[in-house]
């Protein structure tokens, strides 16, 4: 039988901060609810190299241990990584589902305004298709997943699939997103590439994280299917909202959270766990608030073994 495997994956671009700990402490407790042969893993996803801060990995590892949240094995860097990437990739161009692209930004957008298509998708581009047919003697800046190709085999163009908070999801990957990029040119691989990938090397069954994740998971599904990997389960938390209503996130400033003191740990974990519904704790430390949440978490959030 698989042994039901979850992880916490944070990008080292900043450290832990009130929704990055809402997204560790649900994986957590929808490891532990699972019974004592679940694993519950780190990540450190650390392959864009521009937005990731030196020794930032480590800091966030340290937060983690505040907080009694330890991995049952040794965390992961993606940085360290790449040959399984590569693997990956050389898998998906034998079965064509994977081509060299030349198109700039610039040109991206260009070629999109003149068919009268503006920013879609919260500024994300849909890829045109310019280089699908062949780069015509310019020079690749990158690969991308063949998505047309792939979903013109299935019957259905929607991929739907089930989040175990939020329910029946659909999406038409090839039209709302596109031919979605797996690797730079100038050599960081892509976070769908990445994660498909490392979840089914690591034998994560369950995936766990915040709700700003949903709009990756058809894209994932799709390369888990033409990659022949398992399709995992999924849980996208709520989201921690700042003061305008918007998303928390590391880059519009959210604090860091206090993790110094076990009392200001505990705290952090008091409103990470408000977030996700459960009770207040009124335990002296995070080891000992912990266990105190997973039959509330079961009662949620219905893990099975
Ligand atoms: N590294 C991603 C982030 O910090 C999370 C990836 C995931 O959980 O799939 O937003």
């Amino acid at each position: 039988m698989t042994t039901p495997t979850g992880r916490f994956a944070p990008s080292p671009t900043g450290p832990l901060h009130a929704g990055s700990l809402v997204a560790a402490l649900a994986s957590w407790l929808d490891v532990r609810a699972r019974g004592p042969q679940a694993r519950w893993l780190v990540r450190i996803e650390d392959t864009d190299t521009e937005r990731c801060l030196p020794g930032m990995g480590e800091h966030i590892l340290s937060q983690l241990a505040d907080c009694a949240l330890l991995p049952d094995a040794t965390p992961v860097w993606q940085s360290r990584r790449g040959a399984l990437y590569a693997r990956a990739l050389e898998h998906l161009k034998a079965l064509h589902l994977a081509y060299p692209c030349a198109c700039s930004r610039k040109e991206i957008d260009e070629l999109l305004a003149e068919r009268g298509v503006l920013h879609q998708r919260g500024g994300e581009r849909v890829y045109p298709g310019t280089c699908r047919e062949g780069l015509h003697g310019r020079t690749p800046r990158a690969w991308r997943f063949a998505t047309e190709q792939y979903e013109a085999a299935r019957t259905s163009r929607r991929l739907c699939w089930t989040d175990r908070r939020l329910g029946c999801q659909y999406q038409d990957v090839a039209h709302e997103v596109g031919d979605f990029v797996l690797q730079r040119a100038d050599g960081p691989w892509a976070y769908q590439l990445a994660v498909v990938v490392d979840d089914a090397d690591q034998g994560v069954t369950d995936v766990v994280r915040g709700a700003d994740l949903v709009d990756n998971t058809a894209r994932q599904i799709l390369l888990q299917r033409a990659l022949g990997l398992p399709t995992l389960r999924y849980l996208h938390t709520p989201l921690v909202l700042g003061a305008d209503g918007e998303k928390l996130s590391k880059q519009n400033g959210a604090a860091p959270i206090d993790t110094r003191t076990p009392a200001a740990a505990l705290a952090a974990l008091n409103a990470a766990a408000r977030v996700l519904g459960l009770p207040l704790s009124q335990a002296a430390r995070p080891a000992e608030a912990l266990p105190g949440w997973i039959e509330a978490w079961r009662a949620l959030y219905n893990p099975r073994p």
